[in-house]
Protein backbone atom coordinates (compact mmCIF):
# COMPACT_ATOMS: atom_id res chain seq x y z
CA UNK A 1 0.00 0.00 0.00
CA UNK A 2 1.23 3.35 -0.64
CA UNK A 3 0.22 6.84 1.02
CA UNK A 4 1.09 10.24 0.90
CA UNK A 5 0.43 11.73 3.62
CA UNK A 6 0.66 15.49 4.43
CA UNK A 7 0.16 17.82 7.56
CA UNK A 8 -0.38 21.39 7.20
CA UNK A 9 0.77 24.14 9.52
CA UNK A 10 4.21 22.95 10.71
CA UNK A 11 5.92 25.22 12.49
CA UNK A 12 8.12 25.89 15.79
CA UNK A 13 4.42 26.45 17.64
CA UNK A 14 3.20 22.59 16.50
CA UNK A 15 5.73 20.14 16.17
CA UNK A 16 3.81 16.93 17.13
CA UNK A 17 6.51 15.32 18.17
CA UNK A 18 4.16 12.84 20.30
CA UNK A 19 2.47 12.04 17.35
CA UNK A 20 5.38 11.54 14.96
CA UNK A 21 7.17 9.17 17.96
CA UNK A 22 3.86 7.05 17.25
CA UNK A 23 3.68 7.02 14.44
CA UNK A 24 7.45 6.36 13.55
CA UNK A 25 7.25 3.69 16.14
CA UNK A 26 4.90 1.94 14.57
CA UNK A 27 5.46 2.16 10.75
CA UNK A 28 8.58 0.74 9.14
CA UNK A 29 8.79 3.19 6.82
CA UNK A 30 7.33 6.36 7.73
CA UNK A 31 7.15 9.56 5.93
CA UNK A 32 5.22 12.62 6.14
CA UNK A 33 4.97 15.72 3.78
CA UNK A 34 4.87 19.09 5.99
CA UNK A 35 3.59 21.89 5.06
CA UNK A 36 5.51 24.40 6.52
CA UNK A 37 4.90 28.10 8.06
CA UNK A 38 7.63 29.48 6.17
CA UNK A 39 8.83 32.64 8.35
CA UNK A 40 7.38 30.45 11.41
CA UNK A 41 10.61 27.80 11.62
CA UNK A 42 14.06 28.30 11.21
CA UNK A 43 17.10 25.83 9.40
CA UNK A 44 17.70 24.19 12.47
CA UNK A 45 14.54 23.18 13.10
CA UNK A 46 13.93 21.71 9.43
CA UNK A 47 17.22 19.67 9.64
CA UNK A 48 16.16 18.09 13.45
CA UNK A 49 12.85 16.86 12.58
CA UNK A 50 13.97 14.86 9.17
CA UNK A 51 14.80 11.88 11.32
CA UNK A 52 10.70 11.69 11.82
CA UNK A 53 10.67 10.97 8.24
CA UNK A 54 9.42 14.90 7.99
CA UNK A 55 10.08 16.12 4.28
CA UNK A 56 9.01 19.82 3.75
CA UNK A 57 6.81 21.95 1.54
CA UNK A 58 6.21 25.78 1.60
CA UNK A 59 2.46 26.77 3.20
CA UNK A 60 2.57 30.26 3.25
CA UNK A 61 4.49 33.13 4.79
CA UNK A 62 3.48 34.09 8.24
CA UNK A 63 0.48 32.09 7.08
CA UNK A 64 -2.00 35.02 7.96
CA UNK A 65 -5.66 34.62 7.60
CA UNK A 66 -6.30 34.61 3.49
CA UNK A 67 -2.43 36.29 3.64
CA UNK A 68 -2.51 35.24 -0.04
CA UNK A 69 -5.89 35.96 -1.34
CA UNK A 70 -5.79 39.44 -2.37
CA UNK A 71 -1.37 39.24 -2.53
CA UNK A 72 -0.17 41.57 -5.58
CA UNK A 73 2.81 39.66 -7.48
CA UNK A 74 5.54 42.21 -6.49
CA UNK A 75 4.85 40.86 -2.88
CA UNK A 76 4.55 37.43 -3.77
CA UNK A 77 7.98 37.50 -5.35
CA UNK A 78 9.39 39.30 -2.62
CA UNK A 79 8.00 36.85 0.08
CA UNK A 80 9.45 33.80 -2.30
CA UNK A 81 12.73 35.01 -2.17
CA UNK A 82 13.98 32.86 0.76
CA UNK A 83 11.52 29.89 0.58
CA UNK A 84 12.92 29.54 -3.30
CA UNK A 85 16.38 29.18 -1.45
CA UNK A 86 15.44 26.53 0.30
CA UNK A 87 13.74 24.72 -2.56
CA UNK A 88 17.26 25.12 -4.51
CA UNK A 89 19.11 23.63 -1.06
CA UNK A 90 16.35 20.86 -1.30
CA UNK A 91 15.06 21.61 1.90
CA UNK A 92 11.36 22.43 0.34
CA UNK A 93 10.00 20.37 -2.06
CA UNK A 94 8.62 21.56 -4.99
CA UNK A 95 4.79 22.29 -4.05
CA UNK A 96 3.17 25.19 -2.41
CA UNK A 97 0.12 25.59 -0.60
CA UNK A 98 -1.04 29.21 0.11
CA UNK A 99 -3.13 29.39 3.90
CA UNK A 100 -6.75 28.20 3.72
CA UNK A 101 -6.10 27.08 -0.38
CA UNK A 102 -6.71 30.98 -1.28
CA UNK A 103 -4.47 32.25 -3.90
CA UNK A 104 -5.12 35.50 -5.76
CA UNK A 105 -3.97 35.41 -9.66
CA UNK A 106 -1.06 37.21 -8.85
CA UNK A 107 -0.26 34.73 -6.83
CA UNK A 108 -0.55 31.85 -9.34
CA UNK A 109 1.59 33.43 -11.74
CA UNK A 110 4.34 34.10 -8.97
CA UNK A 111 4.42 30.89 -7.82
CA UNK A 112 4.47 29.33 -11.58
CA UNK A 113 7.26 31.40 -12.28
CA UNK A 114 8.97 29.77 -9.19
CA UNK A 115 8.00 26.25 -10.68
CA UNK A 116 5.93 25.08 -8.14
CA UNK A 117 3.00 23.11 -8.46
CA UNK A 118 -0.07 24.15 -6.61
CA UNK A 119 -1.80 22.36 -4.38
CA UNK A 120 -5.41 22.23 -4.39
CA UNK A 121 -8.31 21.58 -2.08
CA UNK A 122 -11.17 19.24 -3.26
CA UNK A 123 -13.38 22.57 -3.77
CA UNK A 124 -11.10 25.53 -4.88
CA UNK A 125 -12.02 28.83 -4.86
CA UNK A 126 -10.57 30.87 -7.60
CA UNK A 127 -8.77 27.55 -8.96
CA UNK A 128 -5.37 28.02 -11.12
CA UNK A 129 -5.64 29.03 -14.76
CA UNK A 130 -5.78 25.91 -17.25
CA UNK A 131 -2.59 23.81 -17.77
CA UNK A 132 -1.19 24.75 -14.21
CA UNK A 133 0.21 21.84 -11.91
CA UNK A 134 -1.35 21.12 -9.24
CA UNK A 135 -1.56 18.18 -6.35
CA UNK A 136 -4.63 17.71 -4.77
CA UNK A 137 -5.68 14.81 -1.91
CA UNK A 138 -8.41 12.04 -1.70
CA UNK A 139 -9.34 11.81 2.05
CA UNK A 140 -8.60 13.94 4.97
CA UNK A 141 -7.78 12.36 7.93
CA UNK A 142 -11.07 12.00 9.58
CA UNK A 143 -12.39 10.38 6.85
CA UNK A 144 -13.71 6.92 5.78
CA UNK A 145 -10.83 5.91 2.89
CA UNK A 146 -11.97 2.13 1.09
CA UNK A 147 -9.61 -0.23 2.82
CA UNK A 148 -8.28 -1.80 -0.85
CA UNK A 149 -7.69 1.67 -2.36
CA UNK A 150 -6.37 1.66 -6.27
CA UNK A 151 -3.27 3.51 -6.97
CA UNK A 152 -1.60 6.19 -4.66
CA UNK A 153 -3.78 6.71 -1.06
CA UNK A 154 -3.35 10.63 -0.43
CA UNK A 155 -4.15 11.62 3.12
CA UNK A 156 -4.64 15.08 4.25
CA UNK A 157 -4.76 16.64 7.85
CA UNK A 158 -3.09 19.25 10.17
CA UNK A 159 -0.24 19.17 12.70
CA UNK A 160 -2.51 22.04 15.00
CA UNK A 161 -5.26 20.68 16.85
CA UNK A 162 -8.18 20.71 14.16
CA UNK A 163 -11.17 17.90 13.37
CA UNK A 164 -8.04 16.05 10.51
CA UNK A 165 -6.07 16.74 13.27
CA UNK A 166 -2.70 14.78 13.80
CA UNK A 167 -3.35 14.50 17.50
CA UNK A 168 -7.02 13.30 16.99
CA UNK A 169 -6.33 11.09 14.00
CA UNK A 170 -2.78 9.01 14.37
CA UNK A 171 -4.88 6.55 15.94
CA UNK A 172 -6.69 5.72 12.90
CA UNK A 173 -3.51 5.73 10.37
CA UNK A 174 -2.29 3.06 12.70
CA UNK A 175 -5.44 1.21 13.08
CA UNK A 176 -5.89 1.44 9.30
CA UNK A 177 -2.83 1.28 7.59
CA UNK A 178 -0.58 -1.86 7.09
CA UNK A 179 2.81 -1.31 9.47
CA UNK A 180 4.91 -1.80 5.86
CA UNK A 181 2.78 0.84 4.16
CA UNK A 182 5.01 2.58 1.60
CA UNK A 183 5.15 6.56 2.48
CA UNK A 184 5.80 8.57 0.02
CA UNK A 185 7.03 12.25 -0.79
CA UNK A 186 4.85 14.63 -2.79
CA UNK A 187 7.34 14.81 -4.98
CA UNK A 188 8.21 11.14 -5.42
CA UNK A 189 4.17 10.85 -5.85
CA UNK A 190 3.97 13.40 -8.68
CA UNK A 191 7.30 12.51 -10.29
CA UNK A 192 6.29 8.49 -10.40
ZN1 LIG B 1 -2.62 26.35 7.08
Amino acid sequence: MKVVLDLDDFSVVDTCDFELEALNAYFTNFKVNMFTITQGVNRELLEEYKHYGCVYYPHGFKHNFLEMDGMRYETVRKNLLSVDKYVSEGLFGGVFKAPYWRYSDDCYRALVESGFVIAVSREQVNPPPQGVRTYEYDYELHEVWPEQFEGVLRLHGHCTPYVNGISTCYGRLIEKLPKDTEFLSIDEFLGG
